[in-house]
């Protein structure tokens, strides 16, 4: 019998593979980041046997510590940062993590460039872009957007491959639906420029409560956590 986790996953993926091709993407454009922030080891380890690949976490502290006692299962799937990151930090976040969905400074970016270089990895990120100007929410205001990724792009060990969004909470999903609109728009406006090494591959947006949305204004990461593991 298969476990409530199994259950909701396989639910989960079907209801994006429905979307995307409503849609008239290819489904397997759209990647699942199973959000285990809060869950324990044990229920990650769970989710993991059932299948899911990419799984995402809030907090460095809390990941580490759940990495490490989920032990050899982990190294099976490739782990990303979805919360705010401090500076402090970035070391630990460039040993743990495959994409940061986060970065939102210059500063951060940079700490994030040096700390991969010292490990010799070129780190993956996403830049968080506050779309509804929500003022207690991270994330760049789109206006400061284009600049940010100007003076990203020559830094060797990072790699700037999208955007992410977290729009203001609501019911109705399709409240979502313009900012998941901006946020595709400005990612077009950055491929516009055409700066050398860049490349918005990556469209992070959607949640529980509106990942089919997401997927219908162009998501490739959708972030889904309480519809897989219930309530935090
Ligand atoms: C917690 C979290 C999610 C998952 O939200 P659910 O509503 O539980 O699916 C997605 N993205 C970010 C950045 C989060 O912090």
């Amino acid at each position: 019998m298969m476990s409530g986790i199994a259950e909701n996953l396989k639910h989960i993926e079907q209801r994006i593979a429905e979307a995307a091709r409503e849609a008239g993407r290819d489904p397997a454009d759209v990647h699942l980041v199973v959000v285990s922030k809060t869950f324990p080891a044990g229920t990650v380890r769970e989710a993991i046997s059932a299948g899911a690949a990419i799984l995402g976490e809030s907090r460095i502290q809390e990941a580490k510590a759940k990495i490490a006692e989920i032990g050899p299962a982990a190294a099976n799937v490739s782990w990303h940062l979805i919360g705010h990151l401090q500076s402090n930090k970035a070391k630990t976040a460039v040993e743990m993590f495959d994409l940061i969905h986060s970065v939102d400074s210059l500063h951060l970016a940079e700490e994030i460039n040096r700390q991969a270089a010292k490990a010799g990895k070129v780190q993956r990120l996403l830049i968080e872009v506050n779309v509804a100007g929500e003022e207690s929410k991270f994330g760049i205001n789109p206006d400061e957007l284009l600049e940010l990724i100007k003076a990203l792009a020559p830094l060797k060990n990072i790699v700037v491959e999208g955007l992410m969004t977290i729009p203001p909470y609501a019911d109705d999903p399709e409240v979502s639906r313009p900012y998941f609109r901006r946020l595709a728009a400005l990612a077009v406006e950055v491929d516009t420029l055409g700066i050398a090494g860049i490349r918005m591959k990556e469209l992070s947006m959607g949640m529980s409560g509106d990942f089919e949305v997401a997927v219908q204004e162009g998501a490739t990461l959708v972030r889904v956590g309480t519809a897989i593991f219930g309530a935090r």
